[in-house]
C-alpha cells in the first residue's frame, strides 16, 4: 500500500497552498499536502505548530485565508462541516454527559432525521465494532477513559464518513492502554477501509499507526514520509532531532568523492562516512547517528576508523536494551543504545569506565541543514 509513490494515483484530500492567520499570527503557512484514500495519515508536531488548525480546516470549523482544500477533486471552500463527508473525533471526546452511550452514538443520526429502527441498528453495529455493546445503557461518567474513547470513536464513525479526523485521539489514556489502542485503531481503520487523519504530538504514536507522517513546524511541513523514511532518512536536522534520538556531529569536509566523505569535527576527530556524493572541501555538514548504530567496547576497535574514546557518564538498564551516555574528552555527551539480547557474551560496563564508541561508515545520515 503506497499510492503516494504512484505518479498516476489521485489524491483523496488535496491541500493546496493553504494559509491560516489569526490576526498577525500565521498558524498554517502556505501548506500543501496530498492524502490518499485508505491512508492512515499523521500530522505530527510540537504544541502550537498548527496541526490542529489544519485538521479543523479539513473539518470546516476554520476557513483558510488563502488556498483551497479539495476532496475527491471537489473544492470544499464554503461547504459547511455537516455537509462534508468527513467527521471529527475531538480530543476531549465531547460526549454528552446526560445521554446514554447509545444515545451519544446515535446523536448525529437523529439530527439527520434517520428513522429510529435504522438508528438503533447502526448504533448496535458501531458499539459492536468498538466492543462496547454491553455498555449501551450507561452514562459517560460510568465509563473508564478507554471506554469513553471507544464511544467517541463509535459516534464519529456512526455517520459512515469517508474520512475520519482524529485530534489527539489517545491523549487521555495511560501509556499501556494507549499502546494497545493504537493497534486497535489501525486494525479498525484497515478493516473499514477508511481514510484516517490523526493529529498527535507523540512521535511513537505516529510511527506506530500511520502509513505516512507529516512532520510539522511553525505552520509548515518539514517532511512527509513513511515512519521508516523519517527515521532513517530525515531531510533536515529538525526532523532528525524531532523523530527519536540522534547524535549530531557538525564538521568540515576535508576530503570527499562519490565513495566517501571525511569530516573533521570540532571535537577533534575525523569521521568517515558513505555519502553517495562528492562535497566541496571546507563545506559544513552534519552527521546524524542514531544511538543504536554506535558500538560500545572497552578496547579500541581494530580498524580504528570512526572510533572515539570517552567515559561512561550515565547508564540505564531498560530490559531489552541499555542506554549509555558517554562523555567525550571534549565534553560532548554521546548517546548509545545496546541490545541486551545475549548478555552472556556481552561486555559488562559500569559508571566511569573508559570506553570506545565506534560506528560503520554507512551508519549515519548526512544532513545539510
Ligand atoms: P497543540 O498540540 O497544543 O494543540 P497545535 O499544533 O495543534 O498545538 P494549533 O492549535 O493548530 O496548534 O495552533 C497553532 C497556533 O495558532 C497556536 O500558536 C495557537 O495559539 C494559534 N491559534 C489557534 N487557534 C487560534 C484562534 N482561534 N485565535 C488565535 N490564535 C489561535
Amino acid at each position: 500500500f503506497a499510492p503516494w509513490s504512484d505518479p498516476n494515483a489521485k489524491a483523496m484530500i488535496s491541500i493546496r497552498n493553504v494559509t491560516k492567520r489569526f490576526g498577525d499570527f500565521t498558524a498554517v503557512d502556505n501548506l500543501s499536502l496530498d492524502i490518499y484514500e485508505r491512508e492512515f495519515f499523521a500530522l505530527l508536531g510540537a504544541s502550537g505548530c498548527g496541526k490542529s488548525t489544519l485538521l479543523r480546516m479539513l473539518a470546516g470549523f476554520e476557513t483558510p485565508n488563502e488556498g483551497a482544500i479539495l476532496l475527491d477533486g471537489v473544492d470544499l471552500t464554503g461547504v459547511p462541516p455537516y455537509r462534508r463527508p468527513l467527521n471529527m473525533m475531538f480530543q476531549s471526546y465531547a460526549l454528552f454527559p446526560h445521554m446514554t452511550v447509545a444515545d451519544n452514538v446515535g446523536f448525529g443520526l437523529k439530527q439527520e432525521k434517520m428513522a429510529k429502527p435504522a438508528i438503533a441498528e447502526r448504533v448496535a453495529q458501531m458499539l459492536k465494532l468498538v466492543k462496547m455493546s454491553e455498555f449501551a445503557g450507561r452514562k459517560p461518567h460510568q465509563l473508564s477513559g478507554g471506554q469513553r474513547q471507544r464511544v467517541a470513536l463509535a459516534r464519529a464513525l456512526a455517520k459512515q464518513p469517508k474520512v475520519l479526523l482524529l485530534d489527539e485521539p489517545l491523549g487521555a489514556l495511560d501509556k499501556k492502554l494507549r499502546e494497545e489502542t493504537q493497534f486497535e485503531l489501525t486494525d479498525l481503520q484497515y478493516d473499514l477501509g477508511l481514510t484516517f487523519v490523526v493529529v498527535t504530538h507523540d512521535q511513537e504514536e505516529a510511527m506506530t499507526m500511520a502509513d505516512r507522517i507529516a512532520v510539522m513546524d511553525a505552520g509548515q511541513i518539514r517532511q512527509v514520509a513513511t515512519p521508516a523514511e523519517v527515521y532513517e532518512a530525515p531531510n533536515s536536522r529538525f526532523v532528525a532531532d524531532f523523530i527519536g534520538s540522534i547524535n549530531l556531529f557538525d564538521g568540515e569536509v576535508t576530503r570527499s568523492d562519490a565513495a566517501l566523505t571525511k569530516l573533521q569535527s570540532p571535537e577533534g576527530f575525523a569521521l568517515r562516512m558513505v555519502d553517495g556524493q562528492s562535497r566541496s572541501i571546507g563545506s559544513r555538514l552534519t552527521l546524524g547517528l542514531r544511538p543504536e548504530k554506535i558500538a560500545v567496547t572497552h578496547t579500541k576497535p581494530d580498524s580504528g576508523v570512526n572510533a572515539v574514546e570517552g567515559e561512561v557518564w550515565d547508564l540505564a538498564y531498560l530490559g531489552d536494551m541499555s542506554i549509555f551516555h558517554v562523555k567525550l574528552d571534549s565534553g560532548k555527551i554521546i548517546k548509545a543504545s545496546v541490545v541486551n539480547a545475549s548478555r552472556s557474551g556481552s561486555e559488562v560496563f559500569t559508571y566511569h569506565d573508559r570506553v570506545w564508541l565506534s560506528f560503520a561508515e554507512d551508519a549515519g545520515v548526512v544532513l545539510e541543514r
